[in-house]
């Protein structure tokens, strides 16, 4: 089949392999002038199963509504005129009930740690490199309160098969010696061993190159105009290169996808959620994180990629800009530099914004709607790097006519 995958970031790549493995015919379009440019570029880097809770939960609608007065805070909600702003939020805060979280969290859970499985055997098939570090991740807590109610949040995930450890101080130095210096400023944490980490941009870039030599063309700068569709099927997809028709199209455009397919009726329920990176280099001079992790009473997550350091942070509900100030990065850079003094070059910083791409519920949007040939593989929010895989490979499946293996409840169009 003739396949047209729309989007080439994390998400858009791995459909495309895992189509070319079907043995489709796959070409690829963005806008961009290479794979992993917008939220895909500088992530946190966690495939984190061990931290797959939906965002919305019974504490967050407090949370936002102080934030509207508040800039210090790791969630931070900005009132804006967009009316699809204020609808997506009425479906968020609907789900913020006890019932809801843990539902949500169950089936992210579940679609996390299937990719994680596909995400390791894709790395082995291909060998594609990616600066991953296996080992797990560390989920801190500054605290001894904010520790036992963080156990008891994860306690969901370890009852649903996550493995975890709960660790003091001294096993956190242990299993983590560059933490050893910060001892005193942790209470303890919950180590989950399988969890690791990596850059999704440089996963997705070389792993564009591995579909082009198996055959895929990817036509980069090439902004998609309009889909055309004709009763329910796909007719063509309008670029600035000019008109591309496939058999198959895959919508994989990240926080950009409702834009795309609103002209043939479609109301996607995906919001842009902005959130903030720098990356740093780490040399042997450094003493950099050995595992990544979780400062989860800043909300600040950090990995090592190679030679450098990646740190991110906050949740901003504030529509599609990308733009940041010095002042943005501020609280994330200090709970780095205190848990890790000497991690980086905190003098050389690259900062970075992205929109990670968010239904209300947390879980993708995957499979066919009311277009027969129009298959949706987007919505990834803030774990697509971790989803991918497994989001791709139910994709396939989808398209090949086959079962997938996981349960596609809560992933589908609503
Ligand atoms: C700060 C931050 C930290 C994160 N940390 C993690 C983490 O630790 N672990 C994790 O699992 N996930 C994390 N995420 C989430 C993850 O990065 C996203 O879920 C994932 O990158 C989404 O991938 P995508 O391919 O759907 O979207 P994108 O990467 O945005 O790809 C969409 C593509 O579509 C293209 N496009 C858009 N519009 C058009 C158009 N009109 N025409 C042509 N092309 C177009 C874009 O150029 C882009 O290449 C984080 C996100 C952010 C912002």
């Amino acid at each position: 089949m003739k396949i047209l995958v729309l989007g080439s970031g994390v998400a858009g790549v791995t459909a495309a392999w895992r189509l070319l493995r079907d043995g489709h015919e796959v070409s690829v379009v963005d806008r961009q002038p290479a794979a992993a440019e917008e939220a895909s570029f500088a992530n946190a880097g966690l495939v984190a199963p061990g931290h797959s809770f939906a965002w919305a939960s019974p504490k967050v609608p407090k949370i936002l509504l102080s934030s509207l007065w508040r800039n210090d805070q790791a969630f931070r909600f900005r009132l804006t005129p967009d009316p699809r702003m204020w609808a997506w939020s009425l479906k968020f805060l609907r789900q913020c009930t006890a019932e809801r979280a843990r539902v949500n969290t169950l089936r992210k859970h579940a679609l996390c740690l299937y990719s994680q499985r596909l995400f390791r055997d894709l790395v082995e098939e291909t060998g594609v490199e990616y600066d991953g570090r296996t080992g797990g991740l560390l989920y801190m807590y500054r605290t001894a309160e904010t520790m036992a109610r963080g156990i008891a949040n994860m306690r969901i995930l370890a009852d649903d098969g996550q493995e975890q450890e709960i660790v003091d101080p001294d096993r956190i130095a242990e299993i983590d010696p560059a933490l050893s210096a910060a001892r005193d400023k942790i209470a303890g944490g919950v180590y989950c061993p399988t969890d690791e980490s990596g850059d999704a941009r440089m996963f997705s870039v070389n792993l564009a190159r591995l579909c082009q030599a198996k055959g895929a063309e990817f036509h980069f700068d090439t902004p998609v105009e309009a889909i055309v569709a004709d009763g329910d099927r796909i007719e063509r997809v309008v670029t600035g290169q000019g008109d591309m028709r496939a058999d198959m199209y895959v919508l994989s455009l990240g926080c950009h996808s409702p834009h795309a397919v609103r002209s043939i009726g479609v109301n996607l329920p995906i919001y842009p959620v902005k959130g903030y990176s720098v990356t740093l280099p780490a040399g042997p001079e450094n003493i950099a994180p050995a595992i990544g992790g979780v400062d989860e009473d800043n909300l600040v997550a950090y990995c090592r990629m190679g030679d450098r350091m990646r740190i991110t942070a906050t949740a901003e509900f504030a529509g599609y800009s990308t733009s940041h100030r010095p002042s943005d990065f501020v609280k994330m850079l200090s709970s780095a530099k205190d848990l890790f003094p000497n991690g980086g070059d905190y003098d050389r910083l690259e900062y970075w914004a992205g929109l990670r791409p968010m239904t209300p519920e947390g879980t993708p949007i995957l499979g066919f709607g009311r277009h027969r040939n129009l298959c949706y593989n987007t919505g990834h929010g803030h774990m697509g790097w971790t989803m991918a895989c497994g989001a791709a490979a139910i994709v396939a499946d989808l398209i090949g006519d086959r079962t997938p293996e996981l349960p596609l409840d809560g992933m589908t169009l609503r």
